[in-house]
C-alpha cells in the first residue's frame, strides 16, 4: 500500500476550486509514509492505468453534486478494478452509506475523516476491515467521527495548478482564486443543512499557522484571492479575525471572501468595517428565503427583516453581500416567491445573485434533521435512495411546475452564458404568468439599466 499510486484519491467537484479535501487527506497520508496519487476529474482525466494500479480508491464527496459524480466514478473503478477497495469520505458519504454500501463502495467516512481513513488504510493492508471506529462498512455500522483531527497543512503541489480553476473577477480584472478552511463543522443546527446530522452543532478551529501555511502555498502558486470555505466564517469570529489580520499583514494585496450567516453579520457588525479594510471582496450569506414561515421551518435563526437589515448594513460598510437561496421548499408560496424576486429587483441586487439560486430546491438526504419534525408526515414522501434524497411534493402543484421551468431555464441560460439580469426577468415572467400577469422582459431589462459589475467568482455555486 506504500508504493506510489497504491492509494488513489479522487475529487469530482469542489465548487470550481483546487480540491481542498484531496490536498488535506494527501498531506495526512504522506506524513504517514504513503504515496497517494491524486486526480481531480473536474479538470483532469482519470486513466485506466491509474485505476488499475490502485489497491484503495478514496473519493471525496463534500456535496450533493460531488456525490452524484463520485458514484459514476466508483462504478467505473469497480468495473475496471473489481479488487480495489473503494471508500467515500466527506459530508455526504455517511448520510447515504446504507445505499452506497449495497454494491457501489466498501466504506464510508463522515465528519473528521483523516484519522479513520488512516486506520482504514492500515486495515485494508492487513485484510481486517471488519470494525474500524468511524468507518461504515457492510459489516459494521458507524456514526460520524466527530473528534478533533491533528491538523497539518494540505499538500497541493501534485494537484492541478490554480489556473485550472475559478477566478475572481473585479472591475474586469481576473485573478487566480485559492481556497482554504479555518474551521470544520458548524455550531448551528439548521434543520435542512447536511452538516447538522453529521456535526450536531460542533465545530473545530484549524490552527492559525496551518491556515496561513496553506494560503502561503497557494500565493506561491499565483493566487491573488482566497475563498474561506468554512460553513460559517463567524462561528469563531476571534479566530476569523486573527487569520484575516495575519493574512493582510503578510499579503496586503490578497483579497478574500467568506460565508457568514445573517445572524452573525448582525451580531458581529462591529467587525465588518475591519474585515473590509483587510481585503474582504464579498460575503456569501445563506438567506434561503424571505418567507418567515419557511425560515421558521428551517430554524434558520433569521427573519426577512433581519435580511433587509443585513443588506443595508453591508451596503453601508461597502462589502457586497451575495445571498444564496433555496426558494423551492414545501412552505414557500407562489406569492412569497414573487415577493422574493421583487425584493431583490427593488433593491437593485439582481447582479449579486447567481441565477442558479432562484432554482434551488430543498434536498432531504437520509438522516436529515427535517425527518424528525412534527409536520414532516404532511409533506415528506418516500426515500429515493438512488437520488440521495427523500421525495417531496409541494402542496401547491403550480410550485413544482414552476420549479421545473425555472431549473430548465437557468440551465439553458448558464450554457448560453446569458445575462443574469435577462435570466432574472425571464424567471419573474414565468412566476407571474402562473397568476395570470405578465412582464415585458425586454422592457424590464432596459428599465433595470446597466448592471453593476461586482467582485465575483467565475464559477456558479452548486450544492
Ligand atoms: S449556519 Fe449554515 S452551515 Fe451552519 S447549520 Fe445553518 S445552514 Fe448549516
Amino acid at each position: 500500500m506504500r508504493a506510489p499510486g497504491d492509494i488513489l484519491l479522487i475529487s469530482c467537484y469542489e465548487l470550481g476550486h483546487q480540491p481542498f479535501h484531496l490536498a488535506s487527506l494527501c498531506a495526512m497520508l504522506q506524513q504517514a509514509g504513503y504515496a497517494p496519487a491524486t486526480v481531480d476529474t473536474a479538470v483532469e482525466t482519470l486513466t485506466e492505468v491509474a485505476i488499475s494500479r490502485a489497491r484503495l480508491v478514496a473519493i471525496s464527496v463534500p456535496m450533493h453534486t460531488a456525490l452524484r459524480l463520485g458514484q459514476q466514478v466508483a462504478l467505473r473503478v469497480r468495473s475496471i478494478n473489481p479488487s480495489a477497495s473503494i471508500c467515500f469520505y466527506g459530508l455526504y458519504a455517511l448520510l447515504n452509506a446504507d445505499y452506497l454500501l449495497l454494491d457501489t463502495i466498501d466504506a464510508a467516512i463522515g465528519g473528521e475523516y483523516e484519522g479513520p481513513f488512516l486506520n482504514y488504510v492500515a486495515a485494508v493492508e492487513q485484510g481486517k476491515t471488519e470494525s474500524i471506529a468511524g468507518v461504515a462498512t457492510r459489516q459494521f455500522k458507524s456514526g460520524p467521527w466527530i473528534k478533533r483531527t491533528s491538523f497539518i497543512a494540505p499538500v497541493r503541489l501534485d494537484l492541478p495548478s490554480p489556473d485550472h480553476y475559478a477566478r475572481l473577477e473585479t472591475n474586469g480584472v481576473a485573478s487566480l482564486a485559492g481556497y482554504t478552511e479555518t474551521t470544520r463543522g458548524c455550531k448551528h443546527t439548521c434543520l435542512h443543512c447536511p452538516i447538522t446530522p453529521i456535526y450536531h452543532g460542533r465545530f473545530f478551529a484549524v490552527p492559525v499557522e496551518i491556515v496561513l501555511a496553506d494560503i502561503r502555498t497557494q500565493v506561491k502558486q499565483g493566487v491573488g484571492h482566497i475563498t474561506f470555505g468554512d460553513p460559517d466564517f463567524f462561528n469563531g469570529p476571534g479566530h476569523a479575525m486573527r487569520i484575516t489580520r495575519a493574512l493582510h499583514q503578510e499579503f496586503p494585496g490578497i483579497t478574500f471572501d467568506a460565508t457568514i450567516k445573517i445572524e452573525h453579520l448582525l451580531k458581529h457588525r462591529h467587525l465588518l468595517p475591519e474585515l473590509k479594510s483587510l481585503g474582504c471582496a464579498f460575503i456569501v450569506s445563506a438567506v434561503e428565503s424571505l418567507n418567515d414561515n419557511v425560515l421558521r421551518h428551517l430554524d434558520k435563526g433569521h427573519t426577512s427583516a433581519d435580511v433587509a437589515e443585513a443588506i443595508e448594513l453591508m451596503a453601508q460598510v461597502g462589502i457586497p453581500l451575495r445571498p444564496s437561496l433555496m426558494p423551492f421548499s414545501p412552505w414557500e408560496t407562489l406569492e412569497s416567491y414573487i415577493t422574493l424576486l421583487n425584493f431583490f429587483e427593488e433593491r437593485r441586487l439582481i447582479e449579486q445573485i447567481d441565477p442558479v439560486h432562484f432554482s434551488i430546491r430543498l434536498l432531504v438526504p437520509p438522516g436529515s434533521a427535517l425527518l424528525d419534525t412534527v409536520d414532516s408526515p404532511q409533506w415528506l414522501g418516500e426515500l429515493d435512495s438512488a437520488a440521495f434524497t427523500y421525495r417531496w411534493r409541494h402542496p401547491d402543484s403550480r410550485m413544482d411546475a414552476l420549479y421545473e421551468k425555472v431549473a430548465a431555464l437557468v440551465e439553458r441560460a448558464e450554457r448560453a452564458k446569458a445575462s443574469p439580469i435577462e435570466t432574472f426577468f425571464h424567471i419573474k415572467a414565468m412566476a407571474l404568468a402562473i397568476s395570470g400577469k405578465d412582464v415585458d422582459v425586454v422592457e424590464a431589462v432596459q428599465e433595470y439599466g446597466s448592471p453593476r459589475v461586482l467582485p465575483h467568482l467565475t464559477e456558479s455555486w452548486f450544492c
